[in-house]
């Protein structure tokens, strides 16, 4: 019976000359059509053998080639609706370029530009030159350097200061950012010996004293970005740090994680220190992410002193990491808001969506709720606390307001799904047993977009 089946399954040779599929040939390139083909007969044969197809339609065949190869002409890499209410998502590409720097990376992208070249000498220039001035303008700093990202930094950083060294590093600080970015694991990569001291909740300046010796490279100062460590503790102030480093002429490095240039007591968020706190306590280099909280394109700026800079700008590994002219583009015009701080909060995605109140959440959840009630679809304005995210402030949430969205015949996490899977995709999540859009991440203009596809899903339920 099976067997009969499967010797009915259309030949490739024989659906090509169907006119169904000559029509696809005149759209789209051979190579392609075919390949549908024989994806669409492998899957329908995978259905027959283990029975979740009982029968061959012809028609069905073709419907399936049809959308492989429409698919295969979407990009993989597409926008997405944050309704997380996570302002740095990781996953979802952290950082939103204000329009200023998006208009910037088009003109470099899209033209030549003086990348390496000094038009005034008429000669070869260099690529660092372009935010560094502004970053130590900004920072009231030596020197500066950006390559592609913060690990990337680290990993230079370390490398250039204490590759065959000792590296000194609290117990309490070896952090796992996610993924494969762990201190211990990148201090080896750049040749340093880890020289841990302390313990994991409490570390003293003479456990650090008691470590230096002249095998000693650095002392490092890493930023607990998405932990904490609470209760009995005890960890030793940069400014005691930057004290034993000139006693004893070794340099104080910190991993900053996120970069934040702007203090964000204003906005309810205490104790994520800045950039220019920590160079005035005394921190020799410091290194942080362009697109954490920030706000600009990925990237990885180290700051500090000249004669420390100096030795990364012409290390071999600087080559291998360097920064790509779409991310300096991005980065001068983003940096540049930080001129003026009501500019950066304007202009800046990331530091506009921690500076929303409540009061105006609340009432743009409302307006939501409103768009969605024209298209008949029933919402609730709910309370939640979204997140920073990015790594940065975890035990800290923001008071925010959400839609929660009830579907006839759709289950919380079939709405989840159904949306996650939409054109575009909408990113929600399920608190309480009910799916809800937190306001804080979504942008005015999306809102016909969720109830186009909100009221698509009443209509299929009822
Ligand atoms: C996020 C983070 C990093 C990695 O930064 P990327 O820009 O993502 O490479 C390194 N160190 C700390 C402490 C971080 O928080």
């Amino acid at each position: 019976m099976i067997q009969t089946l499967l010797r009915q399954i259309p030949k490739v040779d024989d659906l090509l000359k169907r006119p169904e599929i000559e029509i696809l040939l005149n759209t789209y390139p051979r190579a392609l059509v075919l390949s549908a083909v024989r994806t669409g007969l492998d899957v329908l044969r995978k259905a027959l053998l283990d029975g979740r197809s009982k029968r061959i339609s012809y028609d069905d065949l073709v419907m399936s080639i049809q959308s492989y190869l429409s698919e295969s002409r979407e990009l993989h890499l597409r926008r997405v609706i944050n309704g997380t209410g996570i302002i740095v998502h990781t996953n979802l590409g952290r950082s939103q370029l204000s329009t200023e720097a998006l208009n910037a990376v088009r003109e470099i992208a899209g033209s030549y530009s003086n990348l390496e070249y000094d038009l005034e000498k008429g000669k070869r220039g260099s690529r660092y030159s372009h935010v560094e001035g502004l970053l130590c303008e900004l920072l009231e700093c030596e020197s500066a350097l950006v390559v592609n990202n913060n690990a990337a930094a680290v990993l230079l950083v370390l490398s250039a200061l204490a590759a065959g060294k000792e590296a000194i590093v609290s117990r309490g600080e070896l952090v796992e950012i996610g993924g494969s970015f762990r201190i211990p694991d990148v201090m080896q990569q750049g040749g340093c010996i880890l020289r841990e001291v302390g313990t994991t909740n409490r570390t003293h300046l003479r456990d650090y004293e008691d470590a230096v010796n002249e095998q000693t490279g650095l002392l490092l100062r890493v930023h607990p970005s998405n932990y904490r460590v609470c209760g009995f503790t005890k960890r030793v102030s940069l400014e005691e740090l930057a004290m034993l480093s000139r006693k004893s002429n070794i340099p104080l490095v910190e991993d900053m994680g996120s970069g934040l240039l702007l203090d964000l007591e204003p906005y309810g968020l205490r104790d994520e220190p800045t950039v220019q706190h920590s160079l005035a306590a005394g921190v020799d280099v410091l290194s942080f992410s362009g697109d954490k909280l920030l706000g600009g394109p990925q990237a990885g700026m180290i700051v500090g002193k000249s004669r420390y800079l100096d030795l990364m700008k012409t290390h071999p590994l600087t080559r291998a990491l360097r920064v790509d002219k779409m991310t300096l583009a991005a980065l001068e015009v983003t940096l540049g808001h930080y001129r003026d701080p009501a500019e950066a909060v304007k202009n800046i995605g990331t530091l506009r969506k921690i500076a929303m109140t409540s009061n105006e959440l609340e009432q743009y959840a409302d307006d939501l709720r409103v768009c969605l009630g024209e298209a008949a679809i029933s919402a609730d304005v709910v309370p939640v606390l979204s997140q920073v995210g990015g790594g940065a402030l975890p035990t800290q949430e923001l008071p925010s307001y959400a839609v929660a969205v009830d579907i006839p015949s759709f289950s919380p996490n079939q709405i989840e799904a159904r949306l996650r899977c939409a054109r575009p995709p909408i990113i929600g999540r399920i608190v309480k047993d009910r799916y809800i859009l937190d306001l804080r991440t979504l942008e005015r203009e999306e809102f016909p977009t969720i109830q186009q596809q909100l009221a698509a899903l009443v209509a299929e339920g009822a």
